[in-house]
């Protein structure tokens, strides 16, 4: 058993999702460095592997080149968007914690995927800032997954729509929050997802109503919000 990640109500059913469509398509690195994040304390923030083959297929879909990430944690994510870039791709990835980073640093390198990365270690949102201060890099971006603070989720979806072309793709993890967005009594929902919740059900009442993106809200991992941007 993998252990259940994601919101579906059946371990069995997920399991035959992961071992029929996802495991023997994983790339030896990824599965090395999925391995090796399963000793990392915080292993369950590690992105779902179902969820990375549809992010897999997406970033090949819309050709993405040129991309941000947020939240890298041991690089699950990233390894993905580095291998599915073009080997003159560029991903703009940033995180406050360079420690995780590097648990999955020899596997980017053995996968021989790293010249694609620019790892910031900073919180995200004077990143993006700078980014827009520096001529060039508006609408220049084709791609953005955004798995760090939820608080900030709103700031950055601002700071992103201005960075990512139209016709590009923003992604947005988490977006369901362990389920806890469809029940209205708080106190019925453990206290530290309490914050997390509030705010997630702010950005997804706000991204229903942006005309700027065309979206689809998917029960893949913890939730997914994809949002084409359209304007
Ligand atoms: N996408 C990653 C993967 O596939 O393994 C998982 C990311 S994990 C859920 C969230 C990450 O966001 C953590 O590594 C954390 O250090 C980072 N983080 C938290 N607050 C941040 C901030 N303000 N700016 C940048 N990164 C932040
Ligand atoms: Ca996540």
């Amino acid at each position: 058993m993998t252990g259940i990640k994601g919101l579906l109500m059946n371990s069995e059913l997920y399991e035959y999702i992961l071992e029929t469509s996802v495991f023997p398509r994983e790339s030896e690195a990824l599965r090395q460095l999925r391995n090796a994040t399963a000793d990392h304390p915080w292993s369950v923030m590690s992105t779902a592997p179902d969820e990375g083959q549809l992010m897999a297929l997406l970033l090949r879909l819309i050709n993405a080149k040129k991309t941000i990430e947020i939240g890298v944690f041991t690089g699950y994510s990233l390894l993905v968007t580095a291998l599915s870039i073009p080997d003159d791709g560029k991903i703009t990835a940033i995180d406050i914690d360079r420690q995780a980073y590097e648990v999955g640093l020899p596997m980017i390198r053995k996968a021989g995927v790293e010249h694609k990365i620019e790892f910031v270690e900073s919180p995200a949102l004077p990143v993006l800032q700078k980014l827009l201060e520096e001529p060039g890099n508006e609408g220049c971006f084709d791609f953005a997954y955004v798995d760090a603070d939820k608080v900030n989720y709103l700031s950055y979806h601002e700071s992103l729509l201005k960075l990512v072309r139209l016709g590009g793709v923003i992604v947005y993890d988490n977006t369901l929050w362990g389920g806890t967005v469809a029940v209205d009594d708080e106190s019925l929902v453990v206290e530290r997802l309490r914050p997390g919740r509030v705010r997630t059900i702010e950005f997804n009442k706000f991204i229903a109503a942006d005309a700027r993106v065309q979206i689809a809200h998917v029960s893949a991992g913890d939730g997914v919000t994809f949002c084409l941007r359209i304007a």
